[in-house]
């Protein structure tokens, strides 16, 4: 099998043996230990401010999303949210649960948010902004850098869901300003799902603690408590946090986060030079280097992923809903070489002599 989905992605060697092994227990210093390292990696990877804090939550990227909202806003606050695709319908849908009071920017499908869309927003009262950095679910990457602006400009509190960007694209909390910063395990961090991260500016923090969270399990004060020692309020992911820490250092003892996002970036380089004479078409006009959106342009883009999966043992991940039969996208996190790129061209050429593509 050879996946090139957006998540759960393939894990190399060395994450896939730490998955084999037994869990230990972990209340216990050296447990300890490896989560204070986690913390810091991910603040280093991060471009975290001075101050902040990283918490893992052993929920899918969907909980840390919901986590970050009722944890930072509640019904007093004004939230801006980017709506570009299901994982913008998402936030949205997680303000109106739990009474946030917000308005959506809705963009078409393949298109980025412009600075002009964004300025009709401007001195408008806003004390929040929720936006997936790259909405995985069409493959567009919207500028941090102008909505960071944006939010400074306005002191807007700007919480960022990078879960598919962290580590393939370049983010930079100093530089962009946002409070917060959201990841999972199973993208780019190439880990099996299930952890997700939040890394907490200095103001974030004061936020948190000033706030009643109506939730146990997702109250994140007793998660900065716990993790002031290593540790977490309830049992967490062991094993995934454990592959999360080789992982991290194995990052880092590469030259840090900068030099694996650079190898995705070439990745996806790769993958889309060498597509350029099939009948394929990228569309999004700003794209993230962990994801090619594409539109075949004579057959239905789901019977693209069916064919690659059953014939060749190939996943490239369909689109749902509306975009089922238009769009597929093909991703270049994980463990992936240039020789796996050759393998998927080929099999794409393939179809494509054989009236399938
Ligand atoms: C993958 C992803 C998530 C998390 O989805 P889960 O299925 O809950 O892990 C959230 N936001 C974005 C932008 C994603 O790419």
């Amino acid at each position: 099998m050879l996946n090139f989905t957006v998540g759960p992605v393939q894990s190399d060697e060395a994450v896939r043996m730490i998955g084999a092994e037994n869990i230990p227990y972990f209340r216990t210093p050296e447990f300890s230990s490896v989560m204070l390292e986690n913390e810091r990696l991910m603040n280093t990877f991060a471009h975290a401010p001075e101050g902040a804090r990283t918490v893992f939550l052993t929920v899918s990227g969907t909980g840390a999303m919901e986590a970050a909202v009722i944890n930072c806003f509640d019904q007093t606050d004004k939230v801006l949210v980017i709506n570009g695709g299901s994982f913008g319908a998402r936030f949205a849908k997680i303000c109106r649960i739990h009474g946030i009071p917000f308005e959506e920017i809705r963009l078409e499908y393949g298109r980025t948010l412009t600075r002009e869309q964004l300025y009709q927003y401007d001195q408008k009262g806003f004390t929040g902004l929720l936006v997936n950095i790259h909405e995985t679910s069409t493959g567009v990457f919207y500028d941090p850098l102008m909505i960071g602006e944006f939010c400074r400009r306005n002191d807007i509190f700007f919480v960022m869901d990078a879960i598919s960007s962290f580590l393939a694209d370049e983010l930079d909390m100093s530089a962009i300003g946002n409070d917060v910063m959201i990841t999972g395990s199973q993208k780019a961090l190439a880990c099996p799902p299930g952890v997700s991260v939040l890394v907490l500016s200095h103001r974030a923090l004061e936020r948190i603690r000033g706030k009643q969270v109506e939730s146990l399990y997702f109250d994140l004060k007793d998660a900065l408590a716990n993790g002031e020692r290593g540790q977490t309020p309830f049992t967490p992911a062991v094993g995934t946090l454990l592959q999360i820490h080789a992982r991290l250092r194995q990052i880092e003892e590469a030259g840090g986060a900068a030099v694996e996002q650079r190898k995705i970036a070439a990745l996806a380089a790769d993958f889309r030079s060498k597509i350029s004479d099939l009948p394929l078409e990228i569309c999004s006009d700003s794209l993230s280097n962990a994801v090619t959106p594409l539109r075949p342009k004579h057959v239905p883009a789901y019977s693209v992923f069916t064919a690659l999966k059953d014939e060749y043992q190939i996943w490239i991940c369909p689109n749902g809903g509306e975009l089922q039969d238009r769009l597929f996208r093909v991703g270049h996190i994980g463990a992936l070489t240039v020789q796996d790129n050759q393998t998927l061209l080929e099999a794409l050429t393939d179809l494509q002599k054989r009236g399938l593509l």
